[in-house]
């Protein structure tokens, strides 16, 4: 009898040393769900629209004053409306092509047959691509007020709740010395922050190290607790000396899941570990929502990720790197 005892507690304990293996093996960190619906009533929000590799940010203030900064690429025109009406937009006050590109204007036009927008805030610059005419032409004809962006402008959306312009610096004074490959139209982009009480943002659509370093120098208040990261992480923006001077807690890449470009890059995404920053990524999270009452901010994600997942940049295909190499001998527009 003592020997089957002896066999039958070697065997239950065989049985939960595989249990425990099998377990181990399956077991996954469990991906946080994402909170439930925040009170929006009273509350400035912010939407980091879920666009693939493009852009499209959305703010919506407590009295109901709406601004869109840029609108993704072509085929998200669809995205975009549909993401408004879901945000039961009804109107813009203010929409803003941070830059001709397409992943940032390839939207606008779709908007713009569907919503009634009051004005239009461009980074002015000269650019000669389809898009981009049929987007100005569209302006044109539906009257809507259009405006060159220059440093020091304000927009004053609901009381307490202000919209500045720090790039560019208007009058012709453009970024013209860039890296080789870099785009011109990127280190020309628009970079506005938002403010409500304690609560501020800034939105730095493709912007590189140049209007960074150029920033820097203008002495403009580019503190924020939020960015929106420039160029979706790009290896070539969000220099560190940047950072500190923003200071921010939460930072906000627009990438898609499937892009060529390597955004974002994993040396970006470093800087911003480095700097015990809180990361929020379109490609993983989707639609990312911030709110604040003016103190505080919550941020909501559509999907969760796993930390290791987040921290993870991107590799460039190799295709784009060889095109990149030959591009960086002539002059050429780049599309991104
Ligand atoms: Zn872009
Ligand atoms: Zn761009």
């Amino acid at each position: 009898m003592g020997k089957f005892k002896a066999l039958f507690a070697i065997l239950l304990s065989a049985v939960i040393i595989a249990g425990a293996f099998y377990w181990l093996r399956r077991y996954k960190p469990e991906i946080p769900e994402p909170p439930p619906e925040f009170n929006t009533q009273g509350r400035l929000q912010v939407y980091a629209l879920d666009v693939g590799q493009g852009e499209s940010m959305l703010i919506v203030t407590p009295g109901g004053k709406t601004v869109l900064i840029d609108a993704g690429n072509p085929q998200s025109g669809d995205t975009v409306v549909a993401a408004l009406r879901k945000h039961k937009v009804s109107g813009i006050d203010l929409a803003v092509a941070t830059h001709p590109h397409a992943d940032h204007i390839g939207g606008m036009r779709s908007v713009i047959e569907s919503f009634s927008i009051r004005n239009f805030l461009d980074s002015g610059r000269d650019f000669s691509s389809a898009e981009y005419e049929r987007l100005l032409k569209a302006i044109k004809s539906k009257r809507i007020s259009f405006i060159n962006a220059k440093s020091g402008m304000t927009f004053d959306l609901d009381s307490g709740i202000k919209l500045e312009a720090f790039f560019p610096k208007g009058d012709n004074q453009w970024i013209t010395r860039i890296r080789s490959g870099g785009s011109l139209e990127n280190a020309n982009s628009v970079v506005l922050r938002l403010t409500y009480g304690s609560f501020s943002m800034l939105f730095t659509g493709d912007a590189e190290f140049e209007t960074e370093a150029a920033m820097l120098k203008s002495g403009f208040p580019i503190n924020a607790q939020v960015i929106k990261i420039g160029h979706h992480g790009s290896r070539y923006a969000t220099s560190g000396k940047f950072l500190d001077a923003v200071g921010p807690q939460m930072a906000i890449i627009s990438c898609g899941m499937d892009n060529r470009y390597g955004h974002p890059s994993q040396s970006t995404l470093d800087r911003l570990k480095k700097s015990n920053i809180q990361i929020y990524r379109t490609d993983l999270n989707r639609e990312i929502s911030i709110f604040s009452d003016g103190r505080n901010y919550q941020v909501r994600q559509e999907r969760g990720a796993e930390t290791a997942a987040m921290w993870l940049g991107r590799i460039e295909s190799v295709e784009f790197s060889t095109a990149m190499a030959k591009k960086s001998t002539r002059t050429a527009v780049e599309v991104d």
